[in-house]
């Protein structure tokens, strides 16, 4: 969709620094990050809320938020996502938070990139 952010993020007209990419998925950090490491992972194709989104990329979305929580190196962390602008939805294109919660005393060990 040609004025989607994330869209253009995957065609590449704006850059992002990528952490996970495949035929279907793409994974990059979050330009306002509410911690270090704050992740998104998005479908390629294009739709705006979870029912949008054709079950074989869905399918392929989780595993790739799971991996990133783990090469984050947090114990803790928040996986979000948000449709529609009551549920706090800002851009209209699928996508999965992975939020780490840094532990003040553990730190963060982030171990990008997860492929
Ligand atoms: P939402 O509120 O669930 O729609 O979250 C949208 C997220 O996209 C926010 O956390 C934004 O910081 C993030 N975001 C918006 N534009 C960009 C961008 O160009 N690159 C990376 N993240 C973005």
């Amino acid at each position: 969709m040609a004025a989607c952010i994330f869209c253009k993020i995957v065609k590449g007209d704006i850059p992002s620094f990528k952490l996970f990419e495949s035929d279907k998925v793409l994974a990059f950090l979050d330009i306002q990050p509410l911690s270090k490491g704050h992740a998104l992972v998005i479908p390629k194709h294009h739709g705006a809320k979870l029912v949008d989104i054709p079950d074989d990329s869905l399918t392929e979305l989780l595993p790739v938020v799971k991996k990133l929580a783990v090469a984050s190196g947090a114990e803790n962390y928040n996986v979000l996502q948000n449709n529609g602008r009551l549920a706090h939805q800002e851009v209209d294109h699928v996508h999965f938070h992975m939020i780490p919660k840094p532990n003040e005393t553990e730190g963060l060990g982030i171990g990008w990139p997860a492929t």
